[in-house]
């Protein structure tokens, strides 16, 4: 509990560092500045026989558009629509393997369907997929492998027998989507995933011997703290193995779909921050650990084991356990993330379809990115130290790139001192930079400090 001391500092703050227009950093630099155009024959000479060990295949539709969705989806009102793209995906993947090389995929130890809604899919299409695909990865160790999918949490889409088969393939991790149970809340966003529904799919997937995650989100139209903490409640009966608590960006220039959600009924930064507290010390007072700034685990979640030892990296998929998960992405809009490149595939449908037609890797000609020097340098101490870590040590960072971390980093620690002012860095200790337990909640605007694609700095060594 916090008193109305505390309360009115918090507000004060929430409104000073508002996380509107502070990147998620997923990636760094994030993906609106990949600017290095990386061509085919650069691609296929650089990653030649290269083993991938986490493979990604992004199913695009949805059988309607949530409102608040930035994913890459396209809409269908029947499952067999994939039924091209199914064909599309296989003969890129083939045609990918053909010019890297078919050890590239002799390493694998984590697979995962994303998108869209890869529960979309039909039974047919998921056995057609296995059979076509997966075929030809080879798992490192079956047993300590891991198949995760994403799922949209209806049983008209999600059925028994889909789940059985999905168990039965090989996936052992599923991420229900719920975001919050309120029903004012889903109809505006155009979501419909009904409690009991919920709690039936999570129950059946849990005795097939599923690890279940689950995605909540805040910042959502009409949500307040009554909302979420009822949502919570709910999730905690349901008993998930981890829980991802995303926040909301409402971006109604760049997605139009969030137009139909009133921007009035957003809550402003002050109540976001009062939803963030809300939900962790729920999750606290029930045996969860915070990993990170928005995920929630269970002491036997190998995440949390890891983030005990500092071995967890803030990446594409919220936190991982390595110190960087390099994967390989297949299928419209899939990224992939290799030695030192971040590639795009095209993202429109027709354009992808055209460039596989055409025995191309469809690599959208501006969205890849090669990281400099710099950028691994920034990287590390963006996605990994404050972002995970919470404190950077600056002589880990200064031994590993052979530099002096004050004088690089001259300008950065000057823009920190008013961050430190609020209590939200604590810089006493020369060697160290400390997120304080405030700073927790506006972590994106430490690591935003070290943004050298928004903050354009003169002069670096
Ligand atoms: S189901 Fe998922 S991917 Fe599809 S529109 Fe909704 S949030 Fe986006």
């Amino acid at each position: 509990m916090v008193d109305q001391h505390e309360l009115l500092k918090i507000e004060h703050l929430a409104r000073k560092y508002s996380e509107v227009n502070i990147p998620l950093y997923l990636s760094y630099p994030t993906s609106n500045f990949w600017e290095n155009l990386v061509d085919e024959e650069m691609f296929v000479n650089t990653h030649r026989n290269y083993c991938a060990p986490f493979i990604y295949f992004h199913f695009p539709y949805c059988e309607k558009a949530c409102y608040y969705c930035m994913c890459y989806k396209s809409v269908a009102s029947d499952p067999r629509h994939n039924d091209v793209y199914i064909t599309y995906l296989e003969k890129e993947f083939l045609n990918t393997l053909g010019r890297l090389g078919h050890d590239a995929l002799n390493q694998v130890r984590h697979i995962h369907w994303g998108g869209g809604t890869p529960t979309y899919l039909t039974c047919d299409q998921i056995e057609k997929i296995h059979q076509k695909i997966f075929g030809k990865i080879k798992l490192v160790d079956h047993r300590a492998a891991s198949k995760s999918i994403e799922a949209y949490p209806d049983e008209k889409i999600l059925t028994n027998e889909k789940l059985k088969l999905l168990f039965d393939l090989g996936f052992n991790e599923i991420s229900l989507g719920i975001q919050d149970f309120d029903e004012r809340i889903q109809k505006t966003i155009n979501r419909n995933c009904g409690r009991e529904n919920v709690f039936r799919i999570v129950s059946n997937a849990k005795a097939l011997g599923f690890r279940v995650h689950v995605d909540l989100c805040y910042g959502l139209p009409f949500q307040g703290q009554n909302e979420l903490e009822k949502t919570i409640r709910e999730v905690l009966r349901m008993d998930p193995d981890r829980v991802a608590l995303f926040t909301y960006a409402h971006y109604p220039n760049i997605f139009p779909l969030q137009r139909k959600i009133p921007s009035s009924s957003i809550p402003n930064s002050f109540i976001r921050v009062l939803l963030a507290m809300l939900a962790e010390e729920m999750f606290s007072d029930h045996g969860f650990r915070k990993v990170g700034y928005d995920h929630y685990v269970k002491a036997n979640d190998p995440l949390c084991k890891a983030a005990e030892k500092k071995q967890v990296i803030r990446d594409f998929m919220g936190y991982s356990v390595h110190e960087k998960r390099e994967f390989m992405g297949f299928g419209n809009a899939a990224i992939s993330y290799l030695g030192d490149g971040f590639y795009h595939n095209i993202q429109s449908l027709k354009k992808y379809y055209k460039a596989v037609d055409d025995n191309r890797i469809p690599l959208e000609k501006n969205l890849s990115h090669m990281l400099t020097r710099e950028d691994r340098i920034r990287n590390k101490v963006i996605q990994k130290s404050i972002l995970s870590d919470f404190n950077v040590h600056k002589e880990d960072i200064a031994k590993e790139f052979a530099i002096s971390f004050d004088d690089h980093f001259r300008f950065e620690l000057k823009d920190l001192i008013q961050l430190e002012n609020d209590g939200l860095v604590d810089m006493r200790d020369p060697h160290m930079i400390r997120v304080t337990r405030a700073g927790e909640y506006f972590v994106r605007h430490i690591a935003h400090v070290f943004d050298n694609y928004y903050n354009r700095r003169e002069s670096l060594n």
